[in-house]
């Protein structure tokens, strides 16, 4: 998993050379207090670079060409702390490739009523200089966020952290891999969708490989290696009486362990970052990946079942983002409904993958049938998440263009024992109820595969839409049903 903190963002401030070196100096030594204090904010998870005072399009284009070529740049905050002639950035902004996020705030908090004079004014004008700024923006059509309010407010440090977040899992998607082990499920239509389009406004490949290929890892598990892992299982997990040494299910573990340690090895060989498998190729494997795939999410890889690359790569990218943040994310499949008096809810989990980075309490580790596949009955890992306020990501390939979706929703705790229930499981409240919630995510084409986050908010899956400049559509507390069709409408139009 990469470290946010190898990453930077460049601090870059615009003027002109209409004030004079005195003020071009001052303007300077701002930025640069800015620029260290972001850097040294522990909101912000990433580093913050004063790069350049830019004041002709000459220096503008070439900070913006610098910024491209610097690897772990994520991005750019760009400020105007004074007037900063807004043709100078024609040319910087046609042929910049990283994102920006536009700082809207001003050097000093408040007025000083007593001493402000001209001189005060002309410095302090980002009011005005920022706005020169933003209309060459929207004129050129670019998708940035403005973040608005004085730079020391945790308000703005927060919406910066949230776009350092975001950007890093940009960066991180321009050289993702996802591979997929097997193709989709067959005659499945929503994990289906444009690859090419995809490498295209996310950046991350999409490669097929066979099963073949992964069983050759799986073989050269060394009894080493198996018996390292297996001790591992054991302090981690409660392990079910018949896994345990001398059960009489302690091959499944061997067999589950030796999944593993070939899925790790060859996910590292090829230097992927999200994988996904499917039930319906495991020639020559002996149990669908359970154990294996939730530990490889726990540890940062973004996977989907079925074939599902698409979401896959987003459970990566929210991975990436949630980096160090309290809570996890998790691969999530809606399953079953609770319709009740006391209100509806939605039991989520998947036949066996769910992460254990959204449990903070016991996790059992278990073997149980599958049902399907004809395979040996897998082990896997069963726990209830922990409750709390979360939401569900998902993104369909509409034909055409890609649509993101997210449900602010609120995760329960489960009360009941369900003895019967092999699987790790979630219960929640879509907002703003069921019924709204379950007819906008229908609406919208949403699909019953999703990344469950408990620590990323909408404005992050919103920021990364923008980033990579596709759709959005929110359902949360607020959704009115009328409202909403008449977005999809709109946005069909628009898209
Ligand atoms: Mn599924």
């Amino acid at each position: 998993m990469t470290t946010l903190s190898q990453n930077e963002i460049w601090f870059v401030t615009g003027s002109q050379h209409l004030y004079g070196s005195e003020t071009l100096e001052l303007v300077k030594a701002h930025s640069k207090e800015i620029a260290q204090y972001l850097d040294n904010a522990k909101q912000v998870p990433v580093q913050v670079k004063f790069k350049a005072l830019v004041t002709t399009p000459e220096e503008i284009t070439e900070v913006c060409l610098a910024a491209n070529n610097t690897k772990n740049c994520i991005g750019l905050v760009l400020w105007m702390h004074t007037f900063s002639p807004a043709k100078m950035w024609i040319n910087g902004l046609k042929v910049l490739h990283k994102p920006f996020l536009h700082l809207h705030t001003q050097y000093n908090a408040e007025i000083p009523w007593e001493s402000i004079d001209m001189d005060f004014m002309n410095l302090n004008q980002s009011a005005h200089g920022d706005r020169e700024f933003g209309f060459i923006c929207s004129r050129l059509r670019k998708n940035r966020k403005v973040v608005v309010g004085h730079w020391k407010s945790p308000k703005v440090l927060e919406k910066i952290n949230i776009w350092a977040r975001v950007a890093s899992a940009h960066l991180d998607a321009q050289t993702g891999k996802v591979a997929r082990i097997g193709d989709n499920m067959r005659e499945v239509a929503v994990t289906e969708g444009d690859k090419v389009e995809a490498q295209i406004k996310f950046g991350y490949s999409i490669n097929g490989y066979g099963v073949g290929d992964l069983v050759e890892h799986i073989n050269n598990a060394t009894e080493q290696q198996i018996k390292q892992l297996i001790e591992q299982y054991e302090t981690e997990y409660e392990l079910t009486p018949t896994l345990k040494a001398g059960g009489e299910q302690r091959n499944s573990l061997v067999e589950a362990a030796k999944i593993e340690i070939g899925l790790r090895s060859f996910l590292e060989e090829g230097k992927f970052t999200a994988f996904t498998d499917t039930f319906e190729n495991l020639h020559g494997m002996a149990q669908l990946p359970g154990i294996a795939a939730q530990r490889l999410m726990a540890d940062g890889y973004g996977f989907a079942g079925e074939g599902d690359w698409k979401t896959a790569a987003l459970v990566r990218a929210m991975k990436v983002m949630a980096n160090g943040l309290e809570g996890g994310n998790s691969f999530m499949e809606d399953y079953t409904y609770h319709f009740s008096k006391n209100g509806d809810r939605v039991l989520g989990s998947h036949m066996l993958e769910i992460c254990p980075s959204i449990c903070s309490g016991t996790v059992n580790c278990e073997v149980h049938p599958l049902g399907i596949g004809g395979k040996e009955d897998p082990v896997r890992l069963v726990f209830n998440a922990d409750a709390g306020k979360a939401l569900n990501a998902s993104i369909v390939d509409m034909g055409g263009r890609m649509r993101m979706l997210v449900n602010e929703v609120v995760g329960e705790e489960i009360t009941e024992e369900l003895p019967k229930l092999p699987v790790a499981r979630v219960l929640w409240n879509a907002l703003p109820n069921l019924e709204v919630a379950a007819q906008a995510w229908i609406l919208a084409g949403g699909a019953h595969h999703t990344c469950y986050s408990q620590n990323l908010s909408a404005e992050y899956l919103q920021d990364y839409a923008e980033m990579v400049d596709i759709e959005m559509v929110t359902i949360d507390e607020q959704t009115d049903l009328g409202q909403y069709k008449n977005t999809l409408r709109h946005n069909d139009k628009v898209y």
